[in-house]
């Protein structure tokens, strides 16, 4: 059998979206620039692709930006905050430890320029309170961003809440909504969000593009120059085939938010149920407060790597924490963030499923994952230790 259920770090384009996409590389080719019928054919369907998406996310059509993608709206985000900041001597900045890496370099980045950057602590199951926001903003706070939900542990952070807070001490507030979007209900006027960040490819829409939000009260710097396209500030040709294709995929999976998430959360609560069984494993994330199809468990005594490739000989295709921390010997920064200590850390299997999967599939999974763990566990000399009682357990 074969199983995807690595979700979260990127989808199947869904039919419409492929349709979509090929439907306008054929016969909407033209510049949106270009004032000739050919042009405005394009330009009148990148105005509509805008409608498209401002409806889902409660905003007007002038406030959506395309861009290449999540981590491209990520930085232009929180640059054009830090930038608003400056000009008003606002040098602080707040976000969390288990961020994405889009969020976090570019922190990085402003840090060597002068900023502050604070780095709030997430609890055991990846939660943040929104006081440890409140308490955190000062005089010169010049952007708080919070992930709406985060894409290691699926934990879901109280977006709303932290909204009402930065709208309340006037501070701006990015939220990276890439895991989020298409899978929970988006307001962000409900939510007081006045930036924030989408991939298609994490809805079932193409790779390399992607939407920022910015509201009407915050100007935007330009991180590519050149033309006049996104209002000046995003210079560039837009790539309608792939933002046609996006607005389809996020008008499917928003309509069908409520409907996937009744297929989805029984299906993963089985799953994680089902995994759980296995001894000495323990859940990642927020149990209750976490997105749909995230399954993220921690297994003593195994190597994430030697996991997924056993899982991938089994037909299983999963992650051990984010795509872009495999290859380096670090374990993930986000398990770490909950106090998972290096050795279980490094043991960290994440499964994340989407409409397309089936019960089989959750079932066979079930099945698969605890021998080739048995296996693992088995074959390893410090295992055999722990269970002879020469070395303690870590995970009960
Ligand atoms: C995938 C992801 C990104 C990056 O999006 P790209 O479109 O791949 O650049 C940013 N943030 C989160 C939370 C993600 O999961």
């Amino acid at each position: 059998m074969k199983v995807y259920a690595d979700n979260a770090a990127t989808t199947k384009m869904s039919p419409i979206a492929i349709k979509t996409m090929v439907k306008y590389m054929e016969n909407v080719y033209g510049n949106p620039s270009s004032l000739h019928s050919v042009g405005q054919e394009a330009a009148e369907a990148l105005s509509q692709a805008r409608e498209t998406i401002a409806k889902y996310l409660g905003c007007s059509p002038k406030e959506i930006y395309f861009t290449s993608g999540g981590s491209e709206a990520d930085n232009q985000a929180i640059i054009s905050a830090a930038e608003i900041g400056l000009r008003k001597g606002k040098k602080h900045i707040i976000s969390t430890a288990f961020e994405h890496h889009a969020v976090l370099h570019t922190l990085d980045r402003l840090s060597k320029k002068g900023f502050e950057i604070e780095l709030l602590p997430v609890d055991e199951n990846g939660m943040i309170k929104p006081e440890q926001v409140a308490d955190a903003i000062r005089e010169d706070t010049c952007l708080v961003t919070i992930m709406y939900a985060n894409n290691e542990i699926g934990t879901i952070l109280p977006i709303s809440e932290i909204g009402k807070i930065c709208r309340e001490n006037c501070v701006i507030f990015h939220t990276d909504a890439v895991q989020a979007a298409g899978h929970l209900h988006i307001d962000v006027e409900k939510e007081n969000i006045d930036l924030l960040s989408l991939s298609a490819h994490k809805f079932h829409g193409p790779k390399g593009i992607g939407v920022l939000y910015a509201r009407k009260s915050v100007p935007l710097t330009n991180l590519i120059d050149g033309g006049a396209q996104e209002r000046g500030k995003r210079a560039g040709t837009e790539n309608i085939p792939a933002i046609m294709s996006m607005a389809s995929a996020f008008e499917e999976v928003c309509e069908k938010i409520d409907s996937n998430s009744d297929y989805l959360i029984p299906l993963r609560n089985k799953l994680i149920d089902g995994l759980l069984k296995v001894p000495h494993s323990a859940l990642n994330g927020d149990k209750e407060n976490r997105l749909p199809g995230n399954v993220s468990i921690c297994f003593e005594g195994i190597e994430g790597e030697s996991l997924l490739l056993l899982l991938d000989a089994k037909g299983v295709s999963a992650s051990s924490g984010s795509a872009c921390t495999s290859g380096s010997l670090d374990p993930s920064h986000v398990l770490l963030s909950i106090g998972r200590p290096h050795e279980i850390a490094h043991g960290s299997l994440r499964l994340s499923l989407c409409e397309y999967n089936t019960e089989e599939e959750i079932d066979y999974m079930i099945e698969t994952v605890p021998q080739v763990v048995n296996y693992l566990r088995n074959i390893s000399p410090l295992w055999k230790d722990k269970e002879k009682g020469r070395k303690e357990y870590i995970l009960k």
